[in-house]
């Protein structure tokens, strides 16, 4: 954990160069395995005047976040030899801060999927059993931090990409409230739900970090101002904001024929038990089945539109192979269909058919209408609760030949919720909470915007009652 490292670097039990080169050691070490990277870094390089607590730490960044003279892929064919000319905000301020790079962490192509197994360079597979995927699309920032590699980690989050991975890695997975930090030189997927996050071991690193890569730059019209918090510090303040809630529909045990989704339901329940038992007040409410329904689709809907739109500058011409042939529409044809695996394409098919004039008011703007509806609903509930709790996911993380396996209604509802915290720009974090069939799952908070750090603190309660700090893959539940 960072909080580790900081004090072994102080005391000069170890020096920075030494953490780098460990870190670079263990990720080669387990690339073969976990494909975890695109690119590792051999060279170290900080900044020596920089003077924060992250400096000296190694950590990771998902290879969608610009780096200059550092190749950088969003691991899709169509940017497989894009080295960019300017840093990402993001990675300006860790180098700022003097946190040292490791390296560029794999994802499903273009930040979009679910389950790390779409990148052109492979799939990356789930640090507590190798058999089984990670999730994604951060799948490689996930398991870089769940194998101990680096402390920490960053990602992006559209729909779930950081919370997801989160819980299947059992990890901590934090995506503040948006604009809180930052998207310049993030690799744009769906802009008005994409944000900038971070993976750590516990939630006082997920703090730690935020408070360094937070505030505006200038370069991001959606910023917001700074909160002019200190995170880490407001954890150790009394928390005075205690009252949660969990979804009803989704939490009913009942409603599921799925036994590990039972077990995870049932130890879900144990969890609540306990908060109440430590001073939390925590109720189920109800929302409208038919928007709990429409999320999966409005999250489809807008973010294959956005998408579309968002890369239609990936022709070949300015970045990437070249395609053939006699017309620059040849060229570009070609290009994207040599660029670009088959979820790409289909999502790209899908915007298409949504932007187009005649489908835009029935698709497209119906459905950034149902999300009005979806957020309207929820900042409702903040009226009454500090934060919502549910299951990150409903079980353990899938097996790769499992992926695809249908599941029930319900199910869709369990495992897509998190996009609520993208449709509303809430502050929402995963945290383990379990163990199911030996497998990590995590647990979500999500609060009402701007409220980072009661989200953060809230979790840190949760976090000393489910005693799975700081777990590493491979650690056992005990
Ligand atoms: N799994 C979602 C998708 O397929 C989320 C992706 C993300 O958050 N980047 O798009």
């Amino acid at each position: 954990m960072i909080t580790e490292l900081r004090k072994e670097l102080d005391e000069a039990k170890v020096s920075s160069e030494e953490l780098f080169e460990e870190a670079v050691k263990k990720a080669k070490q387990e690339q073969d395995k976990y494909n975890s990277f695109v690119t590792i870094i051999d060279k170290y390089k900080i900044k020596r005047r920089a003077d924060s607590i992250l400096k000296g730490i190694p950590y990771a960044l998902k290879d969608n976040i610009s780096t200059s003279n550092i190749l950088t892929t969003a691991s899709s064919n169509i940017l497989k030899d894009y080295v960019p000319v300017y840093d990402a905000t993001v990675y300006r301020k860790l180098k700022n801060a003097g946190a040292v790079l490791v390296g560029k962490t794999t994802l499903d192509e273009l930040a979009m999927g679910g389950t790390g197994t779409t990148a052109a360079t492979g799939v990356v597979r789930n640090p507590w059993d190798s058999n089984r995927l990670i999730g994604g699309s951060s799948a490689g920032s996930a398991a870089a931090v769940a194998l101990g590699i680096v402390p920490f980690a960053i990602g992006s989050d559209t729909g779930d990409s950081i919370r997801k991975p989160a819980s299947f890695g059992g990890v901590v997975g934090f995506k503040p409230t948006y604009g809180r930090i930052s998207r310049y030189g993030l690799f744009a997927f769906a802009s008005s739900l994409d944000h900038v996050g971070v993976f750590t071991r516990s939630v006082e690193d997920a703090a730690i970090v935020t408070d360094v890569i937070k505030g505006p730059d200038g370069y991001d019209m959606t910023a917001l101002k700074d909160d002019g918090k200190s995170y880490k510090n407001e954890l150790n303040k009394p928390l005075t904001h205690k009252k949660l809630c969990y979804i009803k529909e989704i939490c009913d045990v009942n409603e599921y024929k799925d036994s590990e989704v039972i077990k995870t339901l049932t130890e879900f329940h144990k969890l609540i038990d306990e908060c109440k038992s430590k001073g939390f007040e925590v109720d189920g409410v109800s929302i409208d089945k038919k928007l709990l329904e429409a999320i999966y689709p409005t999250y489809m809907i807008i973010s294959c539109a956005e998408a579309t739109s968002n890369n239609a500058n990936l022709t070949g011409i300015q970045f990437g192979p070249r395609g053939e042939g006699n017309s620059i529409d040849e060229i570009m044809f070609s290009a994207r269909t040599k660029g670009f695996s088959e979820l790409i394409k289909r999502r790209f098919v899908l915007g298409s058919y949504i932007l187009q004039k005649e489908n835009q008011e029935k698709l497209f703007l119906n459905a950034c209408r149902v999300r009005r509806l979806i957020v309207d609903r929820v900042n409702e509930i903040f009226k009454d609760y500090d934060g919502i709790i549910l299951p990150a996911s409903g079980k353990g993380a899938p097996s790769f030949d499992k992926s695809s396996e249908q599941v029930s209604d319900q199910q869709v509802i369990l495992e897509n919720h998190m996009a609520i915290g993208n449709f509303g720009g809430f502050p929402s974090i995963t945290i383990p909470f379990t163990f199911v069939n030996e497998m990590p799952v995590g647990v979500n908070i999500t609060g009402r915007v701007m409220e980072d750090d009661i989200v953060l603190h809230i979790a840190k309660e949760i976090e000393d009652i489910t005693g799975l700090k700081g777990m590493k893959a491979g650690d056992r539940h005990v």
